[in-house]
């Protein structure tokens, strides 16, 4: 189903109302909401034999809203990180890889497994190095960018980047999941592929996996395909379906969210507790000059030092009772979680706190972290 054949989406211009309406099937006497279709084959003789080849009904409503919202073709994946592994399949053996310093961890993961297999080389370089992107541009294969980067919310100056040269085979792909398809499209921007774990913010409700790879050249879109189904990366159907109802409410759930992030990391800034507070809206944030003028809003990620050691931030990640001790982010609930303390992060500073901020009352969330701040249980 291609939903955007049924409607025309030239009347709606914001992104508030493709959540809503995207992706449904608007024939008389179909079901208003998507189904759930846990279907492997269909009868023979339609558009669709089998659902690992020709996708099910259930993940193109969520193709059709995330490609609706970046004005791009979408494809899903069983993961955020199956989707990634879809863009480095489509590397040739030999190819130069840039990444940056400050990255999810999954993907310098699977960049240096595949560096030790002899498959390509790696490089990586600071997020906001905007001069050393632009000179990796002129030799690299496949340029991955996230910005703002995790756990560090370093914004890039995806611009710039993104109109240097490049070789006409080259991939520039932009990790979006912190800034989502509301605050930033990488595609206008001139990347060519704009990718999002959906796991995060469109599902918002940490019960699902699932990734988002758009881009808006057709060659892109049948080899991303071709690549889910060779690897059998498909989405599940219930995840699917969940990751669509998210996405029904997930303006309204970010709006909350990111206002409540802006309030926290303001008084996070002056609370005596707190070493240094990390967050692309504060005046005081290195990049945020380039946050203003890139992105529609700040997001709803803050990273913060505690003062003192890194038992003082395992300290306050136990005593806080409203905020989830917990990883991963983009949820309704807030989450923290030190990041030094995870394997392979140890290059962060010690008492780093990420928190990701949800949508609940933002002086119970603030009276929730001054009281961990500060010592009480
Ligand atoms: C979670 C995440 C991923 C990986 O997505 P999964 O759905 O966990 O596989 C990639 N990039 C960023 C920035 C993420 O937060």
């Amino acid at each position: 189903m291609d939903s955007s054949k049924d409607m025309n989406f030239a009347r709606l211009s914001s992104a508030d109302s493709l959540l809503v309406a995207a992706g449904r099937d608007r024939r008389r006497g179909s079901p208003l909401n998507v189904p759930l279709v846990p279907a492997s084959n269909f009868v023979l003789g339609t558009e669709r034999a089998y659902a690992r080849d020709d996708g099910t009904p259930t993940w193109e409503a969520l193709e059709d809203i995330v490609g609706a919202l970046e004005q791009g073709r979408s494809v899903a994946f069983a993961s955020g990180m199956a989707g990634i592994a879809a863009v480095f399949d489509q590397l040739q053996a030999g190819s130069r890889i840039v990444l940056p310093d400050d990255c999810y961890q999954g993907v310098a993961g699977l960049a240096e497994s595949g560096r030790q297999k002899g498959l390509w080389s790696v490089s990586r370089l600071a997020v906001d190095d905007t001069d050393g992107w632009i000179r990796a541009c002129a030799a690299a294969d496949l340029l991955w960018l996230e910005s703002p980067s995790n756990p560090m919310l370093v914004v890039a100056d995806l611009r710039a980047i993104c109109m240097a040269p490049r070789k006409p085979s080259a991939l520039l792909a932009v990790d979006n999941t912190f800034a989502t398809s509301l605050n930033q499209r990488p595609l206008d921007l001139g990347a060519d592929l704009s990718f999002q774990s959906a796991t995060k913010f469109i599902g918002g409700h940490s019960d699902l996996l699932a990734g988002m790879v758009t881009v808006r050249r057709n060659d892109l879109l049948i080899a991303l395909r071709g690549s889910r189904e060779l690897r059998g990366a498909t989405p599940g159907a219930l995840e699917s379906f969940l990751a669509v109802r998210g996405a029904r409410t997930m303006a309204l759930r970010f709006e909350r969210a990111q206002v409540n992030a802006m309030a926290l990391a303001e008084r996070l800034s002056a609370h005596p507790g707190v070493e240094c507070t990390r967050y692309p809206g504060l005046s005081s944030h290195p990049t945020h000059a380039i946050a203003r003028d890139q992105l529609n809003g700040y997001g709803t990620i803050i990273s913060f030092d505690v003062r003192g050691d890194a038992a003082a931030a395992d300290a306050v990640c136990s005593r806080v009772r409203l905020i989830q001790h917990a990883t991963s982010l983009g949820a309704v609930e807030s989450t923290i979680e030190r990041r030094a303390g995870i394997p392979g992060q140890t290059h962060l500073p010690p008492s780093l706190l990420r928190l990701s901020v949800g949508i609940e009352n933002v002086d119970d969330l603030w009276a929730d972290l001054d009281a961990a701040l500060q010592g009480r249980e």
